[in-house]
């Protein structure tokens, strides 16, 4: 597990990349990568790093979702029931590498 979330770490914070990606590059299940997905915002968050979401994007019409909170992916647009959504993509940004001192 621990492995698993390392790699995806390190895999985050040099590309953006979506579940399918991310499933594909570890042999994981999508399903298990929206889980470690979680784990991972705790963890950075820990670091004061960001798992930063790039809102899911509707092909068709350009609609953009929200901010979703949950990591799951869209069915259809709302806005034109179109199915050809983009997957919300995924990247770990680190924190500014200047720490500012008083
Ligand atoms: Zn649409």
């Amino acid at each position: 597990m621990e492995t698993i979330r390392r790699r995806m770490i390190r895999f985050l914070s040099e590309r953006e990349c979506s579940v399918r990606e991310l499933s594909q590059y570890l042999g994981i299940r999508e399903k298990d990568v929206f889980e470690h997905l979680q784990h991972i915002g705790c963890t950075v968050a820990a670091r004061k790093w960001k798992l930063k979401v790039v809102p899911a994007k509707c092909l068709e019409c350009s609609f953009t979702f929200g901010d979703r909170k949950r990591f799951t992916r869209p069915g259809r647009c709302p806005r034109c029931k179109g199915e050809h959504v983009a997957d919300p993509r995924y990247i770990i940004l680190e924190p500014e590498k200047e720490i500012k001192t008083d």
